[in-house]
This record gives structure tokens, C-alpha cells and sequence, in this order.
């Protein structure tokens, strides 16, 4: 429909100027081009488009009338009956009949033009007109010439309505979508932007003019709220629905009332975008898993845009108990555990050889743990595997001790500015008291804030890119695991980081097969952990997405028995989730680095 669209507005043009402009406007016959072999190809061409286009339109009209569940305009946040969308498909269904009008037209407008010229040869190459043409010479339709000057009239005036029409309807996105695809920055969710606006400012200033382009160019195609794993495990959260209320938002809040839009009533007593207009329990449900930003096909920003909302509600103090205890840990102790520093390292006492300490020695490789794989014991136990593998490809590796905090990756996320930059600030200057040529760090979250948010691009990589390499170079000697694993991509990780290959290399390296989910790689779905979710309470969901993605595991089959993961939230989130959904004996949550260190010590997996 795009490319038939483009193809039939470039013809239009090309006619337009051919015999308007060059040869009345101008007068010069002899520089029209519209003729002899160009015509042909014009021909062929626009009409194989034509026919695709309509295609196109008659396959979304039928699509529509039993809509999948991206297309449907059901909410997730509101009771049935406590919205009203009935504007949206009229919207819908007129940008279709309008389009498909002017199609039919402009092909019968043809098939009239060549019988009214008899067939001449060169006309064959119109395949769709010429049909057309011969079906109506052959019914015997007389005036043809007649019939074309009435098509031209009617094809040039639903052209020119529906010019006019785009402005009010969703058609509009042919304008915004291609500002907004021009101005959209995809590393906006990795360094999210600084906050703006304050809860008392007016409505709108919340916003840069920026992600008012942005909600302005939702086409929606509900693609993201098809992915999105809030909603699909019932929280109140639908990007799509989030960007179109903040659209009518943005309408109502500059006078604009558009005919197929429910219509906003802005609260203009407290103008609290965040928890007033967008509920607080919607904005809290995001796990920033970029899933949405991913499948966009217009760039749209929605993770900035909830953090810039999340940002508006600790301000305001409307933050959820979980989180508040999470904040209040991370400015007292630096980490989310309220722990004291000083146990920090206490996971490294069971290992045969002390690690070195970065801040009085230097290392190559300056390790940053992270805060589960430091203190939670499901993950340190994978923070101890990975120290006997480097230990055993005598890579020279150290760590920051109790120096190191929290990098503030889900914190920022969570909307708690001052808190992140406090925490970088220590981090960095621990970093600074350190001598290294590298950082790794076990924490995908970790990876993106020290690469991103840090400004340490180029310095940073994940264990996983080291053990690959340690196993390419002989390093660690792998192989002889037997059994069919599936890997779960964290999103931190693969869409955040473009990694997906060296953990699947090191599954394969240590001889398991590896069978995919469906939703692997840039479509892998969320465990439910991110942007500050995992110290948030999730009793209320249908279902969480860590229970959800084991199922996708367990429905592989009964030979797939290992859920292999990279992230040490993960290692949490899933061991939780085979015990909740009874699946702990059928399926077993390994880290990739305690697969490679099985499969070098011959140990079996399980
Ligand atoms: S980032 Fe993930 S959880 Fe948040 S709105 Fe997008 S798809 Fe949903
Ligand atoms: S994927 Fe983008 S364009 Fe489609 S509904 Fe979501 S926000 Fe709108």
C-alpha cells in the first residue's frame, strides 16, 4: 500500500508536469516526455502498483472486520464501557474507502480514456485500463468518452478531498511520520534524555516538541501493544493507548478537537500529566524493555517519554512501597539490598584464590558485579563461576570492592534523577581510583548505564563477550554437554546492546543443542525485572512475564531442558518463575557461564 501510494502520487507529478506545465503552462510540445517508451514503462509500472495498492486495501479492509488483537481498540487500563473509540474505526474505515475510491476511479477513468480511443496498440502495456476497457467494450457500454470525463471529474475530486481531509484524520501520519522518523533518536532509551518540566508547569511542558511529533505520528498500528509483555500479562499498560491519550491530551490542551478523537478533559486544577491524566499504576508498570520502541515502524520514543512521567511522580512523592524501599536502600547502603557495603564481596570467600582489588593494583580487566550478582545468592553463585573461568584462562581481572555501587541503571528508570546521578558520581570516581585497560561486568543493565549514561562506550563489554572470546582462543577448553537448551535474550542485552550471538556461540561451544522461542533475539520477551520493576509488587498481574516465558519454554517440549540465561535478574526472575509455575523439575534455569564451566570441568549439566 506504501510503495503503491508513493508510485501513483510520483505518477500523478510526472503527468502533472508533462502536460501542465510543459505543455500548457509552458507551451514546448516538443519537450514533453509523457510518450513513446517512457509511456510504455510509465504504464506497466504505475499499473502493477495499482493493482498491489488496491490489494492492499481490499486485504486491510477484510482484516478489519475481525481485527487481531494489535488492532483492536480494547483497553487494558478502563472498564468496557468507560471509553469510547467508536471515532477511531469510523477514522479508520473512512482513510480506507477514501483510498480505495480514488483507486477504482482512477482505474475505470483509464479503461474509459483507451475505449474511447479505440485500443491503440501502445495502450496494452496499462494492463489494468486496457482490461478494464475490454470488459466494458465488451458489455457493450457506450460512451465511453462521456463515462472518462465523468471518471476524471469524480477520480480528481475524491484526489483533492482527500487532500483536504488529511489534516483530521489519521492520514495525517503520512505528514508527521516522516518528521518524526527524521528526528527520532533509537539510543534515546539507552541515554535517556534530561528530565524537563516540572509537575506544576503547565500540561504541555512536560514534553519537547520532539514527542509531540512523536505522539502526533502514531499510526496505530497497536504493533507495540501487541508486544509489550505489561500488557500481555495484564498490568494497566498499553504503549499504543499511552501515546494516544497523550496525543488527545496534547489536542485538548491547544484547543484542537478533532472529530474522530473521544476527546481529552485534561485536569487543569492540578495539571498532573503523570498519575492524573496517565495513571500512576500505568506509569509504574512499564519494565523499559524497549520491546515497543523496537517494533515502531515510525521511531516512536515511549520509554523517554514514561521515565519523563515516572520522573514527574517521585517528585510528587506517588511512588510505589517497593520502590520507595528500594530508593531508600540506595541512598543509604549504595545498593538495593540495604546491605552493607563491606559484604559486598563477601560471595568471593568460597573461591580458592583472592581476587585483587582495582583500586590498589592494576588489573586488565576491572570487573563491576552488579548488585543481584553481588548479594542475591541465586546469582552469586553464577558470580562465582565466572570467577573460576577467568581465574582458569588466567585473565588478569580485579574488583572495586565495597567502592562500587549500584550503577543506577533502574534507578534513572524508575525516575529517581538525583539518586542516579549520586550513585554515578561515586562510581565514577571509584572507577578513577582504579588502573585497567577494560571494564566487564556481569549486569546487562549495568553494561548499558556504564556504556551510555557513564559515557565508558568502547571501554565496557559483557561477560559474555569475554568468555567467547577466552573459549575462540583455546583459552577455556569446552565441549562434551549433551541435551537441548533454549536461551532466554534479556533485553538489556540483546535489544539494548545489539548482543545476541556470543551467548548462543558458547551454548553451541559446549555441545547442547540450541532450539529457539518464538520470541527470541529483537523480539525476545521481557522477564518483568527491568526499569526498577523487580523491587516493585506484581501480586496483582494475571500472570507475571517471567511465569509467561517459561511456559513459551515448557511448550517447546518436553526435551528441552535447560532455560539458559545471561543476566543475573534473569537467574532471579526464572528460578522464581519454574518453582510458581511448577515446572522446576522439567526445566532448569543455568547461567551461560555455568554451562561453559560444566562443560569444561565434564561435570553433567543437573
Ligand atoms: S518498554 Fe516494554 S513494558 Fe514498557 S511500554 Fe514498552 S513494551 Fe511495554
Ligand atoms: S507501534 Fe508505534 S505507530 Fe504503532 S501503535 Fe505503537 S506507537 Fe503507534
Amino acid at each position: 500500500m506504501f510503495w503503491g501510494f508513493l508510485v501513483l502520487t510520483v505518477a500523478t507529478a510526472i503527468i502533472a508536469i508533462d502536460v501542465d506545465v510543459i505543455g500548457l503552462f509552458l507551451g514546448r510540445p516538443d519537450l514533453q516526455f509523457w510518450n513513446g517508451a517512457f509511456y510504455q514503462g510509465y504504464s506497466l509500472i504505475v499499473d502493477v502498483f495499482s493493482i498491489g495498492f488496491v490489494s492492499g486495501l481490499v486485504y486491510l479492509g477484510w482484516r478489519r472486520r475481525n481485527p487481531p488483537l494489535k488492532l483492536s481498540y480494547d483497553r487494558v487500563d478502563r472498564e468496557e464501557g468507560g471509553y469510547d473509540r467508536k471515532g477511531y474505526s469510523i477514522d479508520d474505515r473512512a482513510f480506507l474507502f477514501v483510498l480505495l475510491f480514488i483507486a477504482i476511479t482512477g482505474f475505470l477513468l483509464e479503461g474509459f480514456r483507451i475505449a474511447a480511443v479505440d485500443f491503440p496498440s501502445f495502450e496494452i502495456f496499462s494492463i489494468a485500463g486496457w482490461t478494464i476497457g475490454q470488459a466494458v467494450s465488451f458489455l457493450g457500454v457506450d460512451g465511453a468518452e462521456t463515462a472518462r470525463v465523468l471518471f476524471w471529474w469524480t477520480h480528481a475530486l475524491a484526489a483533492l478531498t482527500f487532500i483536504a481531509f488529511i489534516p483530521y484524520s489519521k492520514a495525517m501520519h503520512m505528514v508527521t511520520d516522516v518528521i518524526g522518523l527524521l528526528v527520532t533518536d533509537q539510543d534515546s532509551a539507552r541515554a535517556l534524555p534530561e528530565p524537563v518540566g516540572a509537575p506544576s508547569d503547565d500540561l504541555l511542558s512536560l514534553f519537547t516538541w520532539k514527542d509531540l511529533v512523536d505522539h502526533d505520528a502514531c499510526t496505530k498500528c497497536g504493533r507495540c501493544h501487541d508486544v509489550c509483555p505489561a500488557r500481555a500479562t495484564g498490568a494497566p499498560l498499553s504503549p499504543r493507548d499511552l501515546i494516544l491519550d497523550l496525543r488527545e491530551l496534547a489536542d485538548a490542551s491547544s484547543g484542537i478537537d478533532l472529530w474522530y478523537g473521544p476527546g481529552a478533559e485534561p485536569n487543569t486544577t492540578t495539571g498532573a500529566v503523570a498519575g492524573d491524566y496517565i495513571a500512576a499504576e500505568t506509569l509504574w508498570a512499564c519494565t523499559t524493555c524497549m520491546a515497543c520502541m523496537e517494533v515502531c515502524p515510525v521511531g516512536i520514543e515511549h520509554v523517554p517519554t514514561i521515565v519523563q512521567m515516572r520522573r514527574q511522580l517521585v517528585e510528587v512523592g506517588d511512588v510505589e512501597a517497593g520502590l520507595q524501599t528500594a530508593f531508600q536502600s540506595l541512598t543509604r547502603a549504595g545498593n538495593s539490598f540495604g546491605k552493607s557495603a563491606k559484604q559486598r564481596a563477601r560471595w568471593t570467600k568460597g573461591l580458592d584464590q583472592e581476587i585483587k582489588d582495582a583500586r590498589s593494583e592494576p588489573v586488565e580487566y576491572l570487573w563491576f558485579v552488579g548488585d543481584h550478582a553481588s548479594f542475591d545468592p541465586r546469582a552469586t553463585e553464577v558470580s562465582t563461576s565466572v570467577a573460576r573461568l577467568l581465574s582458569h584462562a588466567e585473565v588478569d581481572f580485579g574488583l572495586l570492592y565495597e567502592a562500587e555501587k549500584n550503577s543506577g541503571n533502574d534507578v534513572r528508570r524508575a525516575g529517581e534523577e538525583g539518586l542516579f546521578e549520586m550513585l554515578r558520581e561515586q562510581n565514577l570516581e571509584a572507577l578513577a581510583s582504579a588502573e585497567y585497560s577494560q571494564i566487564i561486568t556481569t549486569d546487562p543493565h549495568s553494561l548499558n548505564t556504564l556504556r551510555y549514561e557513564y559515557e565508558l562506550e568502547g571501554t565496557v563489554i559483557h561477560y559474555t563477550e569475554l568468555l567467547d572470546r577466552l573459549v575462540a582462543d583455546g583459552s577455556l577448553a569446552v565441549s562434551g554437554l549433551s541435551g537441548i537448551a533454549t536461551y532466554h535474550d534479556p533485553c538489556y542485552l540483546g535489544r539494548y546492546q545489539d548482543e545476541y550471538e556470543a551467548p548462543r556461540r558458547l551454548i553451541h561451544a559446549t555441545g547442547l543443542d540450541l532450539h529457539e522461542m518464538g520470541r527470541c533475539r529483537e523480539n525476545s520477551f521481557c522477564c518483568g525485572a527491568g526499569g526498577g520493576r523487580i523491587w516493585m509488587d506484581d501480586s496483582g498481574l494475571e500472570e507475571r512475564p517471567s511465569e509467561n516465558r517459561i511456559r513459551e519454554a515448557v511448550a517447546l517440549g518436553d526435551n528441552v531442558r535447560y532455560f539458559v540465561v545471561a543476566c543475573p535478574k534473569d537467574m532471579v526472575m526464572y528460578s522464581d518463575a519454574v518453582k510458581t509455575t511448577g515446572h522446576e523439575d522439567r526445566l532448569q534455569v543455568v547461567d551461560v557461564a555455568q554451562l561453559v564451566e560444566r562443560a569444561m570441568t565434564g561435570v553433567p549439566v543437573g
